[in-house]
């Protein structure tokens, strides 16, 4: 064959070649789930694929490394995927696999024909890469992880207050530059910086910070914003590992920025949540006693500072002990869920807080109000309560109690005395409303 001239060769000559090329060459059907093998050769021969068989075990096999798992296939990998190769069109990809007790990775080329008016059936070949193509695949691979995840890095050297871009050779063969003076350079990268983080970055990036926190082979690192080439803020990780020394005078660094914005963002909505959680009653879903009690103490503390002027109301639902032993405790959740509702719709638009005191009990917190205005409002939403209805009861009052803050007040002060106008609406008949 070898002596055959070009121009001898017909397609099905080529056909013949490839047969003895190819290492895998299979025909599948997706619908009958089955294939058949070819071509089975090289890493093939004793692996990953029989002469017939279920074809979605084996897309199963296959898709666990298009996936890119760096573990070997187990017995279970089954529950990693979730995808049965049926595929729109030609295609083509680079997997890396493993023999059967073998820590070296084949590095296979794949690709997939489907057969032209059947579209259930496909040709598949697979072609293990000779080792020099394997090394380049491996290296393009090193780089997209490191590229994609570290930002820049960089060499600093704070005795003779040098930077160098750090030759990695998966990256670049560039040598190291040390044009810039790492001082130089801080005050250059602080305009990159959110402005809420500057300040820190300066902190954190000072020679003499450094020096003074960093032991020689440790790592330091803090999240911050910084611009990207778009303009836009995003998270990243600065890293400074101080490279390993017995001379206690040598303060050399690398330094990293990686991209965690993705991960960021995330942690962020959840933290927010945590938040929220942690600070909400999770019956009525209003302020819960510790957070109601932190709002009143930072309205007490403007009062102190800016004059600003406080008010607190306490309300109590009546005889809602009744509510229960008549219509049940489920009904009188229904009623402390509607009266927070009522206090909700109360405070919007108004400089107030709500929160649930405990029980049935409850805690208005008003900032920068007239105390004429208040005791109306109050007034007004005794009236409302008196008259809504409620689910499943009908009808249920409040008793309040209203005090304005003193300037002088402590906030044991302050509640002792809303606590006492709240006790005298229940003395004086309930459904009423007490200033002290
Ligand atoms: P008063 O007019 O003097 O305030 O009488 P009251 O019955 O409202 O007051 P009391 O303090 O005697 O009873 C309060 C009741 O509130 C007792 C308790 O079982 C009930 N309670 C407290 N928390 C909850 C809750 O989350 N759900 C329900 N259904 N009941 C609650
Ligand atoms: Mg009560
Ligand atoms: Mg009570």
């Amino acid at each position: 064959m070898s002596e055959k001239r070009i121009e001898d060769y017909t397609l099905s000559d080529v056909v013949g070649l490839l047969e003895e090329s190819v290492d895998a060459v299979i025909i599948a059907d997706s619908k009958e789930n089955k294939y058949k093998t070819l071509v089975r050769r090289g890493f093939f021969s004793d692996n990953l694929v029989e002469e017939t068989g279920n074809y979605h075990d084996l897309i199963e096999k296959l898709w666990f490394h298009l996936a890119n798992s760096n573990e070997k296939v187990v017995g279970d990998y089954k529950s990693f995927v979730s995808y049965y190769g049926d595929f729109k069109g030609k295609y083509s990809r680079r997997l890396k696999l493993y023999k059967e007790g073998s820590n070296e990775p084949s590095i296979i080329q794949l690709n997939v024909y489907p057969i032209v008016n059947a579209p259930d059936k496909y040709i598949f070949t697979m072609d293990e890469l000779a080792d020099e193509y394997k090394q380049e695949y491996m290296t393009t691979g090193k780089v997209n992880a490191i590229q994609s995840s570290y930002l820049f890095s960089m060499y600093v050297d704070l005795v003779e207050d040098t930077t160098g871009s750090i030759n990695v050779s998966e990256i670049s063969d560039d040598t190291v530059n040390a044009a810039l003076k790492y001082s130089e350079w801080r005050l250059m990268i602080v305009n990159m910086i959110g402005p809420d983080d500057k300040e820190l970055f300066l902190k954190v990036t000072d020679p003499e910070y450094l020096k003074a926190n960093l032991a020689p082979g440790r790592m330091t690192s803090f999240d911050c914003q910084m611009v990207n080439l778009e303009g836009r803020l995003i998270w990243v990780k600065l890293i400074f590992n101080r490279v390993k020394t017995k001379n206690e005078e040598d303060f050399r660094f690398v330094f990293l920025v990686q991209d965690i914005n993705d991960n960021s963002e995330e942690l962020f909505a959840t933290l927010k949540k945590y938040e929220n959680l942690a600070q909400k009653d999770s019956l009525t879903e209003l302020m819960n006693h510790g957070s109601i009690k932190t709002e009143i103490i930072n309205a007490l503390d403007s009062l102190k500072k800016e004059g600003e002027p406080v008010a607190l109301m306490m309300l109590d639902l009546d005889h809602f002990k009744n509510v229960n032993d008549t219509h049940g405790h489920a009904a009188g959740d229904k009623v402390l869920k509607h009266f927070s509702g009522l206090l909700k719709e109360f405070i919007k638009g108004k400089d107030a807080e709500v929160g649930r005191w405990g029980g049935e009990e409850f805690v208005i917190v008003y900032r920068g109000k007239n105390f004429d205005k208040v005791k109306e409002n109050a007034e007004a939403l005794r009236r409302e309560v008196e008259f809504s209805d409620f689910p499943e009861i009908g009808h249920i009052t409040c008793s309040i109690g209203v005090t304005e803050v003193k300037k002088d007040d402590s906030f044991e002060k302050a509640f002792e005395r809303v606590d006492r106008a709240l006790y005298a609406s229940k003395e004086s008949g309930r459904n009423r409303m007490t200033v002290l």
